[in-house]
């Protein structure tokens, strides 16, 4: 089955004697047992519930992955995934991650003696050269967010494995909609499911799906024995927005590419991040492993006023942090959803600080577009602004 069908065909409720096509959510703790000493499918809701069962199934699907696992989070699910590591044990990961990936790396791994180095490269070779005798994880996200650098995910596989280490990749910004790194040779992947997967903003939730049953029953022993799993509800929910994912994303990156060509011919904008505006080696890698470009499009304007300025000035893209709703949303990443980056790994990383990022939605273009218009012109028409700007 291709993906379009995929979504939306899902078992609603296996085994469910009233046959329904929609799956319930069953907001129950526990399960009684048939007798003392007999267990049935489900006993405790922490170690297993239908309605999460259901979801699980349907993102390991999705990901052409065996199993999945829905945490209360995205970085609950990452979290998990940190705690297939010992002490001694090293992270080399790309530098543009998000932000509360490098908080959890940076502070919190580090009181476990888990360490974490940055690499600035995106190919094989990079890491290759970064690798050190305790790295076991490789973490990446492709496109980055929010500079869109794109890691070419079957190279790095390949020197991961050649090291006998892991590689995971963050797939939020594509959804499987759009790139399916198990299939390139990654072990794991993650999802904040808060974004792209949910769709309509309301809900945090995150995924970790793999392949190997090994690594699915390690992973199955931290989703269980530490707890941090995604409720009945939330699960519905993302269950429910995962059915619209194809046909949000297609409209959604349509709207995108018109928006960075818009941009991209603004004599107000210094600079656009979108994978089509790529020099050709990384576009060329982008299009072996991705189907779309996504919906997130960066700019810079040539200075943090101007662009806050025109984020403010913007009337269909609210101030928000996160991405991937329905709706268009703006935000200014150095100040905002990257804050929570380390000053020292933050000045290594150079994110621009008049950096503004769109989560495109599905509203009509041209509004959108004519939004984007006003707002830039209420920017170049203030003159301190356009001074500072130069
Ligand atoms: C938002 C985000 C996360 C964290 O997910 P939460 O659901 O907010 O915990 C992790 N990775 C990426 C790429 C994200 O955008």
């Amino acid at each position: 089955m291709k993906i379009d069908t995929k979504l939306v065909q899902s078992a609603g409720c296996p085994g469910d004697r009233h046959r329904a096509i929609t799956t319930p959510i069953y907001q129950t703790a526990t399960f009684e047992q048939e007798g003392a000493l007999e267990f049935s499918e489900y006993d405790y809701s922490r170690s297993g519930n239908p309605t999460r069962a259901v979801l699980e199934q349907q993102l390991a699907e999705l990901e052409h992955g065996t199993r999945a696992f829905a945490f209360a989070s995205g970085l609950a699910a990452l979290a998990a995934v940190t705690r297939l590591l010992r002490p001694g044990d090293e992270i080399l990961a790309v530098d543009d991650v998000y932000g509360g990936t490098c908080r959890l790396f940076s502070k919190i791994l580090k009181r476990s003696e888990i360490s974490v180095r940055y690499v600035q490269g995106t190919t094989g070779e990079d890491f290759a050269r970064a690798f050190g005798p305790r790295t076991r994880l490789v973490h990446i996200e492709t496109p980055t967010n929010p500079l869109l650098k794109v890691v070419d995910i079957a190279g790095l596989a390949h020197v991961v494995h050649q090291h006998n280490a892991l590689l995971c990749v963050d797939n939020t910004m594509l959804s499987p909609y759009l790139q399916n790194p198990l299939t390139l040779g990654a072990d794991i992947v993650v999802h904040s499911a808060t974004k792209f997967l949910c769709g309509h903003s309301d809900v945090i939730a995150g995924a970790v799906i793999v392949r190997d049953a090994q690594l699915a029953e390690d992973l199955y022993l931290i989703q269980n024995g530490e707890g941090a799993v995604l409720g009945p509800f939330d699960s519905y929910l993302l269950l429910r927005g995962i059915k619209t994912l194809g046909v949000r994303l297609e409209r959604q990156q349509g709207n995108a590419a018109q928006i960075a060509q818009f941009l991209s011919g603004h004599s107000g904008v210094k600079r656009v991040y979108y994978p089509s505006l790529l020099e050709n080696k990384s576009f060329g890698i982008h299009v072996r492993q991705a189907r779309g470009n996504g919906a997130v499009v960066s700019f810079e304007t040539g200075s943090i006023e101007t662009s806050r300025q025109v984020v403010e000035a913007l009337k269909l893209f609210p101030i928000t942090v996160s991405f991937g709703g329905l709706q268009s949303s703006v935000s200014l990443p150095g100040r905002m959803s990257h804050a929570s980056v380390p000053p020292q790994v933050a000045s290594q990383r150079q994110l621009p600080v008049d950096l503004v990022r769109l989560s495109v939605g599905i509203e009509d273009a041209d509004d959108l577009i004519a939004d984007l218009t006003e707002a830039l012109e209420v920017a170049e028409s203030v003159p301190e602004l356009r001074a500072s700007a130069g």
